[in-house]
């Protein structure tokens, strides 16, 4: 059975595959289609993309991120959930997907926007407006049923890629505090900013020194002007009731 597993790989899931995963939590992200962002011209109000930054390579790389930190994908949509039968130790939950294999999980986070009928077996508190889906949830992305919380546009987040990433990543924290891994903040300090005060190092925690803070700038930098170094060949996606020639 999964740590964690994340109903939808757009901005919201992505960013808290990241937190969970670098948690050590054993993170898995079922992702069946295509972010909302793919229909995006240009991303202009995403902090650190002084002149923005094109929808789909900003994807790419958060879908990279999230496999350095160590969360798995698997591509499908997800059609039901269902709670695995209740045991002294364990409880969770069973994911049907579309031509995959049944999943088990510990606890679920739905970043799901635009599909959130898997959840009717749950009963974690859909409200309907117009055609639209929303999941009821409390300030940490909790829903009714615990062990299943909602993140993104899909928790009735305001309708901007940088929101759904913080309410990503502040769903991620929920789920790293109820499953009692031993946490901090993740930071990484420079050498000595906790040890030089005769303090330890928190979990989930490091200390790099000046060699090692090189070397991940020289990798970081690396990263990006490869992710940068050609224009990409991919346009924006349409709404799909706008005919094209
Ligand atoms: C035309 C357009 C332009 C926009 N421009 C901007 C902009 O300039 N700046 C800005 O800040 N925001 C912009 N946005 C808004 C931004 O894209 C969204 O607010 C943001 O993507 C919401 O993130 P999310 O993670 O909640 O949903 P999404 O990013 O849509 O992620 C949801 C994911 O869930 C997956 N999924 C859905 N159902 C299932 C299922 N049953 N099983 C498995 N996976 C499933 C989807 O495939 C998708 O990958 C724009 C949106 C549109 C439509």
């Amino acid at each position: 059975m999964r740590d964690v597993c994340i109903v939808g790989g757009g901005v919201a899931g992505l960013a808290a595959s990241i937190f969970t995963a670098r948690a050590g939590l054993d993170t898995i992200v079922v992702d069946g289609g295509e972010s909302i962002l793919a229909r995006n011209a240009s991303l202009e109000n995403y902090p650190g993309f002084p002149d923005g930054v094109d929808a789909r390579r900003y994807l790419q790389l958060s879908r990279q991120h999230a496999r350095n930190a160590g969360a798995e994908f698997e591509l499908g949509r997800v059609t039901r959930v269902e709670p695995v039968a209740e045991t002294a130790l364990d409880r969770g939950f069973r994911l049907e997907t579309e031509g995959g294999k049944p999943l088990e999980t510990r606890r679920l986070i739905a970043a799901s926007w635009s599909d959130s009928d898997y959840l009717v077996p749950l009963d974690v508190g859909r409200i309907q407006r117009g055609s639209k889906h929303f999941v009821n949830v409390d300030e940490a992305g909790r829903t009714a049923v615990d062990g299943v919380y909602a993140a993104g546009r899909l928790a009735n987040e305001p309708h901007q890629a940088i929101v759904a990433a913080g309410h990503g990543a502040k769903v991620g924290l929920a789920v790293i505090h109820d499953s009692e891994v031993d946490f901090y903040h993740d930071w990484v300090a420079p050498a000595g900013y906790f040890t030089g005060r005769g303090r330890e190092i928190p979990p989930g925690c490091e200390e790099v020194d000046e060699t090692e803070r090189k070397r991940r700038d020289e990798r970081a930098r690396e990263t990006i002007l490869d992710a940068f170094a050609e224009p990409l060949d991919e346009e924006p996606t349409m709404h799909p009731s706008v005919e094209r020639d």
